[in-house]
């Protein structure tokens, strides 16, 4: 459901077609419910993508209409990722992009794990 002002899901978004293995990624995790993967453009000296297996436009569609099962084992996998990578400490930023305004770029729910330096403020003023 796009409850977010996205379209309907694209099943040839470029994330859904590394989920099908049709394009290579850098994976670091996978699970029955994420896979995680280098950005191709890091922002960070980490910085990580946490997508679920799931056709989910962005968060807003997820949180609505995935499983409670999905949802949960989702969020511990992001969280697996952090533990995996060690980003507990000095810490890290989880960050989603939902919709338009956000600039949200690919239409398959992510949130991105950036680390590996101080992050500075969390927006740029503009
Ligand atoms: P968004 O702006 O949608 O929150 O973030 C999309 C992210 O996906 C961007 O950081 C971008 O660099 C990354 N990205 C786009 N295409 C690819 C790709 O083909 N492979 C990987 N690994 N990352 C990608």
């Amino acid at each position: 459901m796009p409850v977010s002002g996205l379209p309907p899901y694209d099943p040839t978004n470029v994330f859904a077609r590394i989920l099908r293995g049709e394009i290579p990624s850098s994976r670091v995790f996978e699970d029955e419910w994420a896979l995680a993967f280098h950005d191709i453009a890091p922002q960070a000296p980490v910085h990580v993508l946490v997508i679920p297996k799931g056709p989910y436009v962005s968060a807003a569609d997820f949180h609505a209409s995935a499983s409670d099962a999905e949802i949960a084992g989702f969020w511990r996998a992001v969280n697996r990722v952090a533990k995996q990578l060690g980003l507990d400490e000095p810490g890290h930023r989880l960050l989603a992009n939902v919709g338009p305004d956000s600039g949200q770029e690919v239409p398959h729910f992510h949130v991105h794990i950036l680390a590996g330096r101080p992050l500075g403020p969390m927006l740029a003023r503009g």
